[in-house]
């Protein structure tokens, strides 16, 4: 996919102030300092894109961009604890479940994990969260400059080994580097084809 237009369009705290738009739309959520702002220039080809929506608090909102004016790309807030352990539900942000239970034009997450680290428990329960409310989602690994090949790969398949635990299936992934412009196009493509796919149902 060449990405032609990238527009910033709105931010907002309330999914039901989210575009009305019936486009497709993929969310990129993960711990902050994962590298989501800079993922997500990358993928845009904008040196600033993820910033543009840049006030204080900002990373407390959703933020919707127009790619192509084709599909939306969203910049969800970094999550965290949001109590004490309860449910995998009450651990995260209700504005975050709000957004991925009533959002229906989302089409797919991207669940940003960085490589470097063994699998962390906050981002198997986010994972296992959105696998028991049924919504779709494939790990984008960042940071991979920082790794060996090696390294990288004994690192994904931690997660695999560990997701599998509780999973029937492993989630699609993607290996990616900001830094060093590596992902892109694999994480393009798969908007593209799934795009297509939507497309041909319509
Ligand atoms: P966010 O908080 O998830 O939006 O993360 P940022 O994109 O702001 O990145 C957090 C830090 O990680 C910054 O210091 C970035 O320069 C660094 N970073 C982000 N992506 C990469 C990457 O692919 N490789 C390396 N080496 N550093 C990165």
């Amino acid at each position: 996919m060449i990405i032609k237009t990238a527009e910033f369009l709105m931010s907002n705290s309330d999914v039901d102030k989210c575009p009305k738009n019936q486009i497709p739309e993929y969310a990129f959520i993960g711990r902050s300092n994962v590298g989501k702002s800079s993922l997500i220039n990358m993928i845009t080809n904008h040196k600033n894109l993820a910033k543009t929506s840049g006030r204080p608090g900002k990373t407390q909102l959703i933020n919707h961009f127009l790619i192509n004016k084709e599909w939306f790309l969203v910049d969800l807030p970094g999550y965290g604890y949001a109590r004490v352990s309860k449910t995998a539900k009450q651990k995260f942000q209700s504005f975050i479940t709000d957004y991925f239970e009533k959002r229906q034009q989302l089409i797919s997450a991207f669940v940003l994990i960085d490589i470097r680290h063994t699998p962390q428990p906050i981002d198997l329960e986010f994972m296992e969260y959105m696998g028991v409310s049924g919504i779709p989602f494939s790990i984008i690994f960042t940071k991979a400059d920082k790794l060996k090949p090696m390294a990288i790969e004994r690192n994904v398949n931690a997660y695999t080994e560990e997701l599998l635990k509780t999973w029937e299936e492993t989630p699609n992934y993607f290996v990616t580097s900001s830094s060093k412009n590596i992902g892109r196009d694999a994480v393009l493509e798969f908007i593209a084809a799934t795009n297509t796919e939507i497309e041909s149902m319509r």
